[in-house]
């Protein structure tokens, strides 16, 4: 059903960079094997599930929605990924992603953007939009997202999906092409947050493999998923952080905010406000830190060792560095570009402590903010994206503007805090999704996925 719906819509949504239906269906095959004979791998054998293509998957193209791996198939696959097979999940293929991860609308692909199920005409962000549209346009029941600073998160709001980014170290980064190694993390796409505390249980957990795994076992989250159903919150404490739930908002997306609170309410949870006064400084230190890491990380697509090289016209022996530079200025794309220009910056000497050193001196602050916060409540709750889905084209050659999305996304990532977004009803004035964001202490992403299906 998931490959028809494939066949039907996504020449119009172009979710996926590439679609392995012969894969998926081998897959099914086996499962259904397993389950007829009343042995399945785990909850979830035979739910077919897309994956972004930032993961490593054998024999099937990793591009990361850049030129510079086109063709590029992988010899290993992605611990997240290793796990989907063992637990049986049929995989359908890779989902289109801004380049490197690096946007919020998926229209930084090298392989043109994808539009979001809702209204053609709107981004479905980013940069996991093509994941998000898989589930929203039920080409996929599940996805994997990766979140460095709001790309689960953000897609989900803007398409009414469930998206989770789990506490950094919850779930294994080995084989995710990295961004900033230290803010990214693989979570969740999926239509229910049951589905997702599912899907999580079977992604998360320690990986030698990465060394910042956390190595304990994670909290039980499909229990806390189906104690959230009961609709009762009565104990826990909520927090509306202060800082991001007033300016900058659309009405419409503030108004389902304050009503979902509501509901917290009618559910019995305690509601107060919040102040985290450095949150007002994330977006500057996220775009500060990350830049620096996605600098020094870009640097190994030299021409050398992975998919595309250029070699420079009219130049009879080119040195290395020359087919470097005409590699690199052909196989990246302008975000990226800008981003290893900022990141090498503020990395050079003189600027270094200045710029990175301020910026992850700030960063402790937004950790600490979090730590008092979380003295006084049990989660803390904001709208996911301060606005619904724009137009596609719209923000393209403003990069603040487009940097402005991840308002209230980002803090988690930099504290390595778990945060949901679950749908929460559609803005009246353009009846689009909006997304309700649950944020919770570190390892205690359980409390997400009672929150979250409180409220659905
Ligand atoms: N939109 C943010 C950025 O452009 C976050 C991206 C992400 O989480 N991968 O960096």
């Amino acid at each position: 059903a998931a490959l028809a719906a494939t066949e039907l819509v996504d020449g119009a949504v172009h979710a996926y960079l590439h679609v392995d239906a012969e894969g998926a269906l081998a897959a099914a095959a086996e499962s259904d094997a397993r389950r007829a004979a009343g042995t399945p791998a785990s909850a979830l054998d035979g739910v077919p599930i897309a994956v972004k293509d930032v993961l490593t998957t054998t024999g099937l193209p990793t591009t990361c929605g850049s030129k510079i791996l086109e063709g590029w198939i992988p010899p290993y696959d992605a611990t997240v990924v290793a796990r989907l097979k063992a637990a049986g999940l049929p995989i359908l293929g890779k989902t289109n992603m801004d380049e490197f991860a690096m946007g919020s609308s998926t229209e930084h692909s090298a392989y043109g953007p994808t539009h979001n199920p809702w209204d053609l005409e709107r981004i479905p962000g980013g940069s996991g939009g093509g994941s998000a549209a898989a589930v929203a346009s039920f080409q996929a029941p599940l996805a994997l997202g990766t979140d460095t600073g709001g790309s689960i998160r953000q897609p989900g709001a803007v398409t009414g999906t469930v998206g989770v980014k789990p506490t950094y170290g919850g779930v294994s980064r080995y084989g995710l092409v990295a961004m900033a190694n230290s803010l990214d993390q693989v979570g969740p796409v999926t239509r229910t947050v049951l589905d997702a505390a599912l899907l999580h249980e079977i992604i998360g957990g320690h990986d030698p493999l990465d060394s910042t795994s956390v190595d304990q076992p994670l909290p039980p989250l499909v229990e806390a998923a189906r104690q959230g159903a009961t609709g009762d919150l009565s104990g826990l404490k909520v927090g509306v952080i202060t800082e991001l739930s007033g300016e900058g908002y659309q009405s419409g997306v503030l108004a389902r905010f304050n009503e979902s609170v509501d509901l917290l309410v009618a559910a019995g949870a305690e509601v107060v406000e919040v102040s985290c006064p450095n949150f007002v400084h994330a977006l500057a230190t996220y775009y500060l830190v990350m830049p620096c890491e996605a600098s020094s990380n870009l640097a190994k697509f030299d021409a050398m060792r992975y998919g595309l090289r250029v070699l420079p016209e009219g130049v009879e022996s080119p040195s290395a560095e020359e087919v470097m530079r005409a590699t690199r200025d052909a196989g990246f794309g302008d975000e990226v570009k800008r981003r290893i220009i900022l990141g090498t910056y503020a990395l050079s000497s003189g600027y270094y402590d200045a710029y990175y050193g301020t910026a992850q001196r700030v960063r402790t602050l937004i950790s600490q903010d979090f730590a008092a916060a979380f003295e006084q409540v049990d989660v803390l709750v904001s709208p996911t994206s301060p606005t619904t889905a724009f137009k596609l084209g719209e923000k393209l050659d403003d990069p603040l503007a487009m940097y402005l999305n991840d308002l209230a996304t980002i803090p988690a990532n930099l504290a390595g805090v778990p945060g949901i977004s679950v749908p929460s009803g559609l803005a009246e004035e353009d009846g689009l999704p909006t997304g309700f964001q649950v944020l919770a202490p570190a390892l205690a992403d359980d409390r997400l996925y009672r929150v979250g299906a409180a409220l659905e």
